[in-house]
């Protein structure tokens, strides 16, 4: 895979005109701001010296809460006190079917495609909540470097898709923050830990957090640092754990009655609790009172691991999927970078260190190093640093395609290229006289665009009519250094032009995304298949309309009844053949049409040609037959 550098046009700046950016890791769990200090990367702490700022957002009475104060206030007040923001950004209404089923909110989904929580400030979005966290770290910034800020680098999960990453931005524009990038969370992890200057060979990142997993293959080779794959899964961490603990506490319980959101949360913040205990301790007591609830217990750390077994195995299926997509063995693997708050909890370090086979790096603090990283970022972003300075990047998740004849998902570009990426690919029409077309933009990796995920379809019109396979269409993809799409189609002959940008309402789930990936994967031979069947589906039309065409023509005119009837035979039976499901039959077929058309063909040749379209068509239609 190429290897991209983006380097600032600016020149080093002096270090009296450095230009204050920060970095912004700003994650389902928790959020964390970092900036460069003489030199060096530092999360910025607030005024009780706390450097994490919780992730939550609570809408009370006398303003908005964020962080700490509003934790506090989760258990009296759930519907109004928001958690795990995050996971509900740039996601539509019909995504949330199963996240309405365990969360406290209200949602209001009628009028808009954005759902919106009730609170008692009003409905609010994903966007507006997320904006919450990012203002409060803005300010944290502002009052501890006192200066003025030229932006931000955000970081977000490697699976986060189109919807996903804009909703981010829109966050930080509703926060009045200048995003310098968006930024995968493993990559900026890798830019922390400075490997640049480490071995040359392959890295890991396993990034468990409280919301999120990200898995990320790079390879470091000279100093620089090559993406090979990333993977993961925007629906597991450290809250499952919670989730599983907190079942199990249930069950233990012996409560029958469905618990109200307040038990709910304090089951939660108990097991939490318990689970981050268990990084130290091997046993701990719990006790859950509310209400008519009342339940003590002791948890030992290897009946907890027995819980969360089956889903740190999940992030375990995620790290071998990732290293096939890179071609890379486990042994080939020479560190495991550990990020994420859950990668304390030893079970978890244990399976990771098995599989690949050697200790994990623990050395940075896990939550404090992807907020390092995007903060390394925004230094070279904000200008400070020389125009040499390498910069990560980050690769798409999918492999973005285009529709073609037949239903055929023709791939522009392949998952796991870097970006930012463009590629251009040249098309032609189909029919004589054309002078509109279709574009439509699918994801996946799938062969039938009904297999793919369609993200936009517009139309390239108004271009001047020419014979089948005269136009020139040039399509563009551009994917930018957030992730974003844009597509472009131009006939070239005549300049028409149209372009789109991809931003779909709602975004794919992981889960979404792997099961394509699985059914890509699962589906090789079928899809191999239908593809062979449906180009030679396309082939036959192709062959019967032009023939249809130059039999009007001159089809009376020079051919015999006998020969006219043969070729009529020949095409019945190319009809017939396409009508069926075997692609070497229609092949067959084809072949037959084109031998009983073969003394035709070089008559039409050789007879004068009247007009130069009809003198075009017979070429094209003898161009065909010699193929
Ligand atoms: P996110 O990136 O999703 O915001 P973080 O990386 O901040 O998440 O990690 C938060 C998660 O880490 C939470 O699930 C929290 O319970 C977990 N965590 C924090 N400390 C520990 C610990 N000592 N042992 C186990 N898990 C921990
Ligand atoms: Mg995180």
């Amino acid at each position: 895979m190429a290897l991209l550098q983006i380097s600032e046009p600016g020149q080093t700046t002096a270090p009296h005109q450095h230009k204050l950016a920060v970095g912004i890791d700003l994650g389902t769990t928790n959020s964390l701001v970092a900036s460069v200090r003489s030199g060096e990367a530092q999360t910025l702490a607030d005024i009780n010296g706390d450097h994490i700022l919780p992730s939550v957002v609570r809408y009370a009475e006398q303003g908005i809460e964020v962080g700490q104060a509003a934790i506090e206030h989760a258990v009296i007040d759930p519907s109004n006190t928001i958690v795990s923001i995050k996971r509900l950004m740039g996601r539509a209404a019909t995504d949330l079917k199963s996240l309405r089923q365990s969360s406290p909110y209200e949602f209001s989904i009628s009028e808009s495609v954005v759902p919106k929580i009730k609170t008692r400030a009003g409905d609010v979005s994903a966007v507006e909540v997320s904006s919450e966290i990012l203002k409060s770290l803005k300010t944290r910034a502002i009052e501890t470097l006192g200066d003025e800020l030229v932006g931000a680098v955000i970081t977000v999960p490697a699976y986060f898709d189109d919807a996903q990453r804009q909703a981010t931005k829109d966050a930080a524009r509703l926060a009045e923050l200048n995003v310098l990038r968006l930024l995968n969370e493993p990559t900026a992890a890798a830019v922390a830990y400075g490997l640049d200057t480490g071995q040359e060979g392959v890295i890991a990142i396993y990034d468990l957090g409280g919301g999120t997993f990200d898995v990320s293959i790079l390879r470091l080779k000279q100093g620089v640092f090559e993406v090979l794959a990333t993977g993961g899964d925007s629906a597991l961490g450290g809250d499952d754990f919670d989730h599983a603990i907190a079942d199990w506490m249930l069950q233990q319980s012996g409560c029958k009655k469905i618990p109200t959101p307040s038990l709910v949360r304090l089951l939660m913040r108990e097991a939490r609790s318990a689970k981050e205990q268990l990084a130290s301790v091997t046993e701990v007591n719990v006790k859950v009172e509310l209400d008519d609830f009342a339940w003590q217990g002791e948890l030992t750390r290897s009946q907890m691991q027995a819980l969360i077994e089956p889903l740190i195995k999940k992030t375990i299926m995620a790290c071998r999927r990732s290293l096939r997509d890179a071609d890379v063995a486990v042994e080939d693997v020479l560190e495991v970078v550990m990020v994420g708050g859950s990668t304390r909890t030893l079970a978890v370090r244990e399976m990771v260190g098995e599989f690949f086979r050697r200790e994990p790096l623990v050395s940075i603090d896990p939550d404090k190093v992807v907020a390092i990283g995007a903060a390394l970022q925004a230094d070279v972003l904000a200008g400070n640093k020389p125009d040499d300075e390498m910069l990560l990047l980050d690769v798409i998740p999918l492999s973005l395609g285009i529709e073609t004849m037949g239903g055929l998902a023709e791939k522009i570009i392949y998952r796991n290229t870097p970006i930012p990426v463009a590629k251009a690919q040249d098309f032609t029409t189909y029919k004589d006289g054309q002078t509109a077309m279709a574009v439509h933009v699918v994801q996946g990796e799938r062969e039938l665009v009904d297999d793919c995920r369609s993200l936009a379809r517009f139309d390239l019109r108004g271009f001047p009519p020419h014979v089948a396979g005269a136009a020139r269409i040039r399509v563009t993809y551009q994917v930018d250094a957030d992730g974003l799409l844009t597509v472009s189609a131009c006939e070239e002959n005549s300049g028409v032009e149209a372009s789109v940008d991809v931003k779909p309402s709602y975004g794919l789930t992981d889960s979404e995304i792997e099961t394509m990936l699985r059914d890509s994967m699962d589906h090789a031979e079928d899809d191999m298949h239908s593809r062979m069947l449906r180009e030679q589906q396309v082939e036959a039309d192709r062959v019967v309309e032009a023939l249809d065409a130059a039999l009007q023509v001159d089809g009376d005119e020079l051919l015999s009844e006998d020969e006219k009837a043969n070729i009529a035979q020949a095409r019945n039976q190319l009809i017939e053949a396409k009508a069926g499901d075997d692609s070497e039959i229609i092949k067959a077929a084809i072949k037959q049409v084109e031998d009983a058309c073969a003394d035709y063909v070089a008559r039409r040749m050789n007879s004068n040609i009247r007009n130069a379209m009809q003198g075009h068509s017979v070429e094209e239609y003898a161009g065909n037959e010699q193929e």
